[in-house]
C-alpha cells in the first residue's frame, strides 16, 4: 500500500472491467474485483445451444458507420469477432397476419413509411422539448399529437418491432426527449452488427481484462485481484473507508468501492449499505427503468421458413401487442442450424420466466403453424434464458422512464462518500448498450481518480442538489 488508494470494484461485467482497467492505467492497481458468479461478462454471455454458440445477453454492436466510431466496434475489429449488419429493409414484405399469410407489401409498407414520416416528427418535438426546457413526454404522448396512435395487429407488430425492440419497454412508458432520437445511432451511425462468433461477444470483455489482468501460459486469467464466486452481501462505508463483506462470510477493507451490478440488483435489497443509501441516492435509483428482453432460440430439424437476401426480419401480428411478434432466421450467422430467434420483452418476458419452457415452446409452435400451416416439425430444442428471476441481474438493459428528470438520472451515479457507482444505468447518452457500459466504466474511474489525485470529489455538492 502505498501513494495510490485501495479500490474494491464490484462485479465483472463490461462496465467493471473498463472502470478496474481505467483505474489500473492510471496507476491505482491495488484494486479487487469481486464478482458473484463463476465468470467475468456479465450481461454479455454465450452458451453452446444444440452445437452452436449463442448470446443469451447483448448480441449486436450498435451504432455502427457512423460519424464517429464505437469503441466496441473497434474492439471487436481488433480480435476479429464475427458479426453480421442486420438488414431491416424489407419488413414490410415479411409481416405475417394472425392466423396465417403474408400482409401485402405495399400495405405493410405504407405503415413502415407512416411510422418512419412519424419518427422525424417526434425527433423534431423532441429537440423543442429541450431547447425550451420543457416537461418531458413519452413516445405514446407524441404518437397523439400526431394522431399516429397504432390500433390495429400490423401497425401495434410494427410499432413494438420499432420500439419495444430497442428499449424493451413500450412507448407508453419510455421518454421521448431521452430516446429519440437515441445518441447511439446518431453518434456512431444506424448500422448494426449481430455478433456470431464461437468465442462469444464476451470475448471483447477478456480482451479488455487482459490488458491489465496477468494470465497463464493458456492465455487465461489467473490474476489474484479477480474473485469469482464472491456475491457482495454488505458495504459498509463512512468517509475514510469501506467494509465489504462477501455471502462466504469473507470480508475486505479497502479505500473506495465501485459498484457496477446492475440498476435491477441495486432496485432490491442483495447488498445492504451501512449506512443506508441515502435518500435522493434511492429515489433516482428506483426511478430508473431496467427492461426485460428475452431471446428465445428455437431449433428444427430442417428450414421450412424462406431465407435468402430479404427474409432474415419477420414480425408476426397478434392481436395481444407484442405476443412473439420478433422474428430472426439465423441460417446467414449459423448456416445449417435450422435456428430462428424469437424475442419477447416486458410483461411476456416476466409471463414466459415463469413457466416451463415446454409451455413456451407450446405456444411458439402455435404460433409458427399459424404463419406457416400445420405441416411443420416440431422444435428439437429451445433455449429461455432467465435475466429477470436471476438476483444478480433482474432485468436486461435500462430504459429511460418519462418522468425521470436529467437531475435525478445523474444521481444515480453520483458517489456517497467512498462508494462508487457504475454500470451501463449510469451513461446519459448510452444507457442499456455495451457502449454504454464500457464508457460509463471509463467516466466513473476517472471521477474517482480525479477525486483522489486532484482533491475533486463532488458526492458533497450531489448531495446538497436535492
Ligand atoms: P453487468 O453485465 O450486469 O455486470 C455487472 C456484474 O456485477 C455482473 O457480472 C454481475 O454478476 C455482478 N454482480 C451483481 N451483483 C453482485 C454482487 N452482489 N456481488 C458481486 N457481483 C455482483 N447491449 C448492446 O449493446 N447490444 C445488444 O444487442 C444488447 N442486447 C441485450 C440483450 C439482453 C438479453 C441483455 C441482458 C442485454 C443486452 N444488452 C445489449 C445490454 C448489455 O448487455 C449491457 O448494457 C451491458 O452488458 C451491461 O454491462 P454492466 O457492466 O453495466 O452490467
Amino acid at each position: 500500500r502505498g501513494l495510490t488508494p485501495s479500490v474494491i470494484v464490484i462485479g465483472a461485467g463490461m462496465s467493471g472491467i473498463s472502470a478496474a482497467k481505467t483505474l489500473s492505467d492510471a496507476g491505482i492497481k491495488d484494486i479487487l474485483i469481486l464478482e458473484a458468479t463463476d465468470r467475468i461478462g456479465g450481461r454479455i454471455k454465450k452458451t453452446n445451444f444444440s452445437g452452436v454458440y449463442v448470446e443469451m445477453g447483448a448480441n449486436w454492436v450498435e451504432g455502427v458507420n457512423g460519424k464517429e466510431v464505437n469503441p466496441i466496434w473497434t474492439m471487436a475489429n481488433e480480435i476479429g469477432l464475427k458479426s453480421y449488419r442486420s438488414d431491416f429493409r424489407n419488413i414490410a414484405s415479411n409481416v405475417y397476419k394472425q392466423s396465417g399469410g403474408l400482409y401485402n407489401e405495399s400495405e405493410a409498407q405504407k405503415i413502415v413509411d407512416s411510422a418512419e414520416e412519424f419518427f422525424q416528427f417526434s425527433a423534431n418535438v423532441s429537440a423543442s422539448l429541450l431547447s425550451n426546457g420543457a416537461e418531458d413526454v413519452s413516445i405514446l404522448t407524441a404518437e397523439r399529437l400526431r394522431n399516429k396512435v397504432p390500433s390495429t395487429p400490423i401497425e401495434k407488430a410494427l410499432e413494438y418491432f420499432r420500439y419495444d425492440s430497442q428499449q424493451g419497454e413500450p412507448p407508453r412508458l419510455t421518454s421521448l426527449r431521452n430516446t429519440v432520437p437515441l445518441p447511439t445511432f446518431a453518434d456512431f451511425g444506424d448500422d448494426i452488427y449481430f455478433v456470431a462468433d464461437s468465442r462469444g461477444y464476451e470475448s471483447v470483455v477478456h480482451y479488455i481484462a487482459k490488458q491489465f489482468l496477468t494470465t497463464n501460459k493458456a492465455g487465461e486469467i489467473n490474476d489474484p485481484r479477480l474473485l469469482l464466486n464472491k456475491a457482495v452481501t454488505e458495504i459498509h462505508y463512512s468517509g475514510t473507508g469501506v467494509t465489504v463483506k462477501t455471502q462466504d462470510g469473507s470480508v475486505y477493507k479497502a479505500e473506495y468501492v465501485m459498484v457496477s451490478a446492475s440498476i435491477g440488483v441495486l432496485q432490491t435489497d442483495l447488498i445492504s449499505f451501512v449506512p443506508p443509501l441515502p435518500d435522493w441516492k434511492l429515489l433516482a435509483i428506483y426511478q430508473f427503468d431496467l427492461s426485460v428482453y428475452t431471446k428465445i432460440f428455437i431449433k428444427f430439424p430442417y428450414k421450412f421458413w424462406p431465407t435468402g437476401n430479404g427474409t432474415e426480419f419477420f414480425v408476426y401480428a397478434h392481436e395481444r401487442r407484442g405476443y412473439y411478434t420478433n422474428w430472426q432466421q439465423l441460417e446467414n450467422e449459423y448456416p445449417g442450424a435450422n435456428c430462428l430467434l424469437v424475442t419477447v420483452t416486458d410483461d411476456e418476458s416476466r409471463r414466459i420466466e415463469q413457466q416451463p419452457d415446454s409451455k413456451t415452446k407450446a405456444e411458439i409452435m402455435e404460433v409458427l403453424r399459424n404463419m406457416f400451416g400445420d405441416d411443420i416439425p416440431e422444435a428439437t430444442d429451445i433455449l429461455v434464458p432467465r435475466w429477470w428471476s436471476d438476483k444478480f441481474f433482474r432485468g436486461c438493459f435500462s430504459n429511460w422512464p418519462v418522468g425521470l428528470s436529467r437531475h435525478r438520472f445523474n444521481q444515480i451515479k453520483s458517489p456517497v462518500d467512498r462508494v462508487y457507482f457504475t454500470g451501463e444505468h449510469t451513461s446519459e447518452k448510452y444507457f442499456g448498450y455495451v457502449h454504454g457500459a464500457y464508457l460509463a466504466g471509463i467516466d466513473s474511474a476517472n471521477s474517482l481518480i480525479n477525486c483522489v489525485k486532484k482533491k475533486m470529489c463532488n458526492s458533497k455538492d450531489d448531495r446538497l442538489v436535492q
